[in-house]
């Protein structure tokens, strides 16, 4: 059954669609007596059947249910310019609401929500994951950059003061884009970024992070581009299908960290131990390394950089060890990503006030 129109103007005998409209009483005074239906009752036929065969639909009934509203609408905005005025800014903020929905937003906390368009390149059906997948994913970023992933109670005792906790960032799917290739597998040249490439066009990389779920590239997991790339054609981040959410990925890389480690690039992070034995990742709290932890290492590991032995931080999202291993992200590691994301950052756009 089609459900009733209330807007429909053509049928304006009965009223009760809108009680706004109850103090036209010279208008409505007439059809009251009318009125024994609801608009939103589902117990009415279809419109154009009523219209076409009235005795039938309406059921041995005298009479048929219509709608004034819009009617008297009209009229009433003919005859007023402040109803018109504040008609046109309803409609106006009624469709920035719907579009805001899509976008980013910064919440009451201060929390930046993230859009994100996820861009699928599949050559067989294994790589064109799921939306379930998808939303996996999604929820394993939310898990992470809000530090209520169940995992966060390995954190050792000597970095549960450096923990970021929340990092106030969240993401929220908002399109996601599919696309079948005959490419078998992919490089790092941004070739999936580019429609003209075989690839898909990023969608307004200035104002969503557009992530890239290709088939095989070999022995990479992902790739991110930095902030100063913001708003370019190439901007996001690329993920390997078998390495992308959880359900059906490939172990030791199947609890969607991949994505974690290449969000937190996208929002400014370098490797812990800064891409250089004993390098500097920029944040202070995270202890100097030789250089990557690969599987999954016993708590303390220590490394000595500038005479200085020390435990690294192997669980580091920004390691590179396997997914059940890493769990947290530091407090200068959250303020680094905060920057990005502020308002003065270089990844505003991904905020909508
Ligand atoms: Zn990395």
């Amino acid at each position: 059954m089609v459900k009733y129109l209330c807007s429909n103007s053509e049928f304006f005998n009965f009223i009760f669609c809108n009680r706004k409209y109850m103090y036209m009483k010279k208008l409505l005074f007439g059809v009251l007596m009318l009125s024994f239906l609801s608009c939103n009752s589902d117990n009415i036929n279809n419109q154009t059947e009523e219209s076409s065969n009235n005795t039938e639909s309406l059921g041995g009934s005298a009479f048929k249910r219509g709608c004034p509203s819009e009617d008297i609408r009209k009229t009433a905005l003919q005859n007023s310019a402040e109803l018109r005025q504040k008609y046109s800014e309803l409609e106006a903020n009624t469709e920035k609401f719907t579009n805001d929905l899509k976008l980013g937003k910064v919440l009451s906390d201060g929390t930046v929500e993230i859009p994100v368009v996820v861009n699928v390149l599949y050559r067989t059906s294994t790589e064109n994951i799921s939306a379930a997948r998808i939303a996996e994913q999604i929820a394993v970023l939310n898990a992470d950059y809000g530090g209520t992933n169940t995992d966060v109670s390995k954190i050792p005792t000597a970095f549960q003061g450096v923990k970021a906790g929340d990092v106030k960032v969240r993401f929220r799917l908002a399109n996601t884009v599919r696309k079948s290739t005959t490419k078998t597998s992919w490089s790092t040249n941004d070739a999936m970024k580019r429609s003209s490439s075989g690839g898909i066009d990023a969608t307004s990389p200035a104002n969503y992070l557009n992530i890239w779920v290709v088939g095989n590239m070999g022995q990479i997991l992902g790739y991110a581009t930095f902030p100063e790339s913001s708003g370019l054609w190439n901007d996001g981040v690329v993920i390997a299908a078998s390495y992308f959410g959880k359900t059906g990925a490939s172990a030791p890389f199947n609890q969607g960290r991949t994505a974690t480690h290449e969000v937190g690039h996208y929002l400014n992070l370098r490797h812990i131990w800064g891409d250089a034995n004993c390098g500097n990742d920029l944040v202070t709290d995270t202890p100097t390394q030789t250089g990557p932890n690969y599987g999954k290492p016993s708590y303390p590991l220590y490394n000595t950089c500038g005479g200085v032995q020390r435990s690294v931080m192997f669980m580091n999202y920004m390691d590179y060890v396997d997914d059940a291993a890493m769990f947290m992200f530091s407090a200068g590691q959250k303020t680094r990503m905060q920057s990005v994301v502020a308002s003065s950052g270089a990844r505003s756009g991904l905020r909508l006030y």
